[in-house]
């Protein structure tokens, strides 16, 4: 292909970029870059170079890139039919099949998928169901949200409050105030270094009944989480920690929404973290990994529990009044079909864990022994290396010394994408499932470079 020489001038003068330095952008002091394609875990820039995608896009290209199966179910499905809405009954092949497949994979309790377009608005529809919930169980004050700090969980307003990092709110007169949050559950940077994980766990949850003894168990409708915190720094939980946390949330009556926007389909080397951690959510949040990003789909999967009160609701007060235009769209549901069934055939779930644990090992032996390497640590697919200034103490590097973008542009350097997350000097790893051990060995091997070549 051509090379289109106004393309960079076109992209500064015209393009608002998400989650960028607008203004760094605007006057060219930040890099813009143009990926025109893809292959397996590999991807390729304009000017012709090929790198190793250790974040498989933002965690989403869960197949790798290239996948003709699903380009071409796409291609189909846009030449018979590229759209009808899911309103008053309507669906698609295609849709009403990619429901089915979901719930075949899904814990046995769930019942019904709602489908969206973005990990974001699957969100904003599970807590318009819990609130809806409540209101026709007759308990309008119990509406509050419980979130932990580092929790992510997009970026509107709802789902941008439930978010507990302080980039997402700072300016943006949020959190909301029916939101909440909690500890993260984060034994790094537990608060005094002699607990054990049991005796951190019994401290995130002693910080929870707190919360709920505080603002009343009457007024807060749900508990949303991630089985293991994503963007807020990879963060595997505690031992016990989902177990000790649904016993109070059972006990209070306070309903569990499980995020599996990362988890789901396979990146922990099982289908959903919730089997992972014996979770049972009353509703799950799905995305990324549903459709492998080949197109955008979402999904809130509602369980048997709060399905039958949502039907109440409609026999009082009609259709229920929650529809996108995008719900189910044909193209999304293609995509998602194809996807799973090519994670089926190729055994890619067990690939993750597999290759995920090959992946945090090599990590740990590459980087493990560095005098500014405080942590490795992950699961499955997932992977993160947290640096510090001081290994003893766990000192925090001073933010404006930019540690971590910067040991991501001498990975980059390496020619392997690692993303530097955005709260903390963490490097984040989340590689496609069809990754090889090669490949692993290969991001180990780049990460000791880079952060040799920034930090000595
Ligand atoms: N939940 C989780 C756990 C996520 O990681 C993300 C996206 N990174 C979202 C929700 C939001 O998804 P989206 O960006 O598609 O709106």
């Amino acid at each position: 292909m051509l090379k289109n020489d106004m393309l960079e001038q076109w992209d500064r003068e015209s393009f608002f970029h998400p989650s960028t330095h607008l203004a760094e952008f605007a006057r060219g002091n930040a890099p813009h870059r143009v990926i025109r394609g893809g292959q397996g875990s590999h991807i390729e820039d304009r000017d012709g170079n090929r790198l190793l995608d250790a974040f498989a896009g933002l965690y989403c290209v869960n197949v790798g890139y290239g996948r003709q199966e699903i380009a071409e179910a796409i291609a189909e499905q846009a030449k018979e039919l590229a759209y009808y809405h899911a309103y008053v009954g309507h669906g698609t092949e295609a849709s009403i099949t990619l429901a089915k497949m979901i719930l075949d994979r899904a814990p046995d309790h769930m019942s019904k998928v709602y489908f969206g377009m973005s990990g974001s608005d699957a969100n904003e529809t599970n807590i318009k169901l819990v609130w809806y919930y409540n209101n026709i169980l007759g308990r309008p004050e119990k509406k509050k949200i419980i979130s932990r700090w580092r929790g992510y969980h997009g970026s509107g307003l709802m789902t941008g409050s439930l978010t507990g990092l302080e980039l997402f709110h700072k300016k943006f007169d949020l959190p909301l105030s029916q939101v909440i949050h909690t500890e993260a559950p984060y034994y790094y940077r537990r608060p005094d270094l002699s607990m054990s994980e049991a005796e951190f766990t019994a401290h995130c949850v002693a910080e929870l009944e707190a919360l709920i003894e505080r603002e009343g168990a009457d007024t807060i409708a749900a508990f949303i989480g991630e089985p293991v915190l994503g963007t807020g720094g990879i963060v595997p939980p505690p031992e016990g920690y989902w177990d000790a946390i649904q016993e109070v949330l059972a006990r209070h009556d306070i309903l569990l929404i499980a995020d599996e926007v990362v988890t789901g389909f396979g990146r922990l080397g099982s289908m959903f973290g919730s089997f992972h951690y014996g979770l049972e959510p009353d509703l799950m949040t799905i995305a990324k990994g549903l459709t492998s990003a080949y197109a955008p789909l979402s999904g809130s999967i509602v369980s048997d529990k709060v399905w039958k009160v949502l039907e109440q609701g409609t026999d009082e007060n009609g259709p229920i009044g929650h529809g996108w235009t995008y719900s189910a769209h044909p193209i999304g549901a293609a995509a998602g079909v194809a996807n799973l069934k090519l994670i089926d055939e190729l055994k890619l779930v067990e690939n993750a864990g597999e290759v995920g644990a090959h992946l945090n090992r090599a990590m740990a032996e590459a980087v493990g022994g560095h005098a500014n390497v405080g942590e490795v640590r992950g699961e499955g697919m997932l992977c993160a290396v947290e640096l510090v200034a001081d290994k003893e103490t766990r000192q925090f590097f001073d933010a404006s010394e930019k540690v971590g973008a910067k040991v991501s542009a001498a990975l980059l350097e390496e020619g392997v994408i690692g993303r530097a997350m955005p709260q903390g000097d963490i490097i984040g790893f989340a590689p496609p499932f069809c990754l090889t051990t090669d490949e692993a060995e290969e991001i180990a091997g780049k990460t000791a470079k880079a952060v040799k070549a920034v930090l000595g």
